[in-house]
């Protein structure tokens, strides 16, 4: 028996597609990383790359790195490493 699961960003119905699951317990499907990324990743308010790893966080905003944080306005944040 082939589990069904079709890539909630693209649409593939793929049979090799796997399962994130967020802190909220919630589940998404994904055939592919990139995918995963595309729906995932947060996005960064101040150059609005995505995120990828880390980030700073700071007040209920995402920023990819302290620089972005603080050309925000957000002072005393440090990057995690
Ligand atoms: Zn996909
Ligand atoms: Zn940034």
């Amino acid at each position: 028996m082939r589990l069904m699961a079709r890539c909630e960003v693209c649409g593939n119905d793929y049979g090799m597609a796997f399962y994130v699951e967020t802190q909220d317990g919630a589940r998404h499907v994904f055939d592919s990383f990139s995918c995963a990324i595309h729906r995932m990743a947060p996005v960064c308010e101040h150059c609005r790359c995505r995120i990828i790893g880390q980030g700073v966080e700071a007040a209920g905003h995402f920023y990819c790195g302290a620089h972005c944080a603080r050309a925000e306005g957000r002072a005393g944040i440090v990057d995690h490493v």
